[in-house]
């Protein structure tokens, strides 16, 4: 199996400490192959603030600087919000240059509502009707990336997001109730030629995925991604290879990476 991690993070993201040389070190330990940093660039914060500039110096001192390895190493982005701002997403990418290998399209945060602020700050203890609003400002925003913003992503980022939150809140969710909505936008990422995201989150989220694939996989799409979405080196490429198998049993036969926003397939 390829084993490969395309959702990382670095110091160079807010939440995050790691360096890229240790993230480098821990994907080696781990047997990864292929390995994407794919630090946060959100056009809101977590309080809802807008916030449209990312540190590409800083970003590219950093990888310029990251030596020989036996891992090849990618640079990505994960860009948030896009729809809130997506001249600015569109500026912010332009700035990259020739060099940006990945875009993980996220949606952290409501928007429109709930003053922007990121799902995470978000009560949804007791309040089932507060989970379901969530989830559909965080559909209607994803199905307008993938169908007014192409060019802001190629990677869908974990469409669970605010599920995670939920599930610490005691309710326990899914997109089964959802499916429809669901389906329309894998129907549009799948026909643009753009890739879904099997998301980990450090190995803690596997089995809720087959479903999501299946979905996927009915609605044409070819390419997937998978990350561990690890800030720290402890937690690198955790899930991935149970992600790997997970795409199999939904009936894929690849995984995919992306070298300059090209997706190439590697046999499962
Ligand atoms: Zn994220
Ligand atoms: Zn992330």
């Amino acid at each position: 199996m390829y084993l490969c991690d395309f959702h990382t993070h670095t110091h160079i993201s807010f939440d995050s400490k790691a360096s890229l040389s240790d993230m480098i070190a821990a994907a080696r330990r781990a047997g990864v192959q292929e390995l994407c940093i794919t630090d946060h660039c959100d056009l809101l914060d977590g309080d809802g603030n807008p916030t449209p500039t990312f540190p590409w110096q800083e970003a590219l001192e950093q990888y310029h600087a990251r030596g020989e390895s036996p891992v090849t190493v990618r640079l990505g982005l994960e860009l948030g919000s896009a729809p809130y701002d997506p001249q600015a997403a569109r500026a912010i990418l332009a700035q990259a240059g020739e060099e940006l290998d990945f875009v993980l399209g996220s949606l952290h945060n409501w928007i429109g509502a709930q003053n922007n602020q990121d799902f995470y700050f978000t009560n949804f203890t007791a309040d089932p009707g507060l989970c379901r609003q969530a989830v559909e400002n965080a559909l209607t925003h994803t199905w307008e990336l993938v169908s007014q913003h192409p060019d802001c992503y190629d990677s869908l980022a974990h469409i669970t997001y605010p599920l995670r939150y939920m599930a610490r809140d005691g309710q326990h969710l899914t997109l089964a109730p959802f499916r429809e909505q669901v389906m329309e936008i894998f129907r549009q990422v799948a026909a643009s030629g753009h890739a879904l995201e099997v998301n980990t989150c450090r190995g803690m989220v596997l089995e809720e995925w087959l479903p999501l694939l299946c979905w996927f996989k009915d609605c044409g799409g070819e390419y997937v991604t998978v990350g561990s979405d690890a800030h720290q080196p402890e937690h690198l490429a955790l899930g991935v290879s149970r992600a790997l198998e997970l795409l199999q049993e939904a009936g894929f036969s690849h995984v995919t990476t992306y070298q300059g926003r090209c997706p190439v397939l590697h046999k499962l």
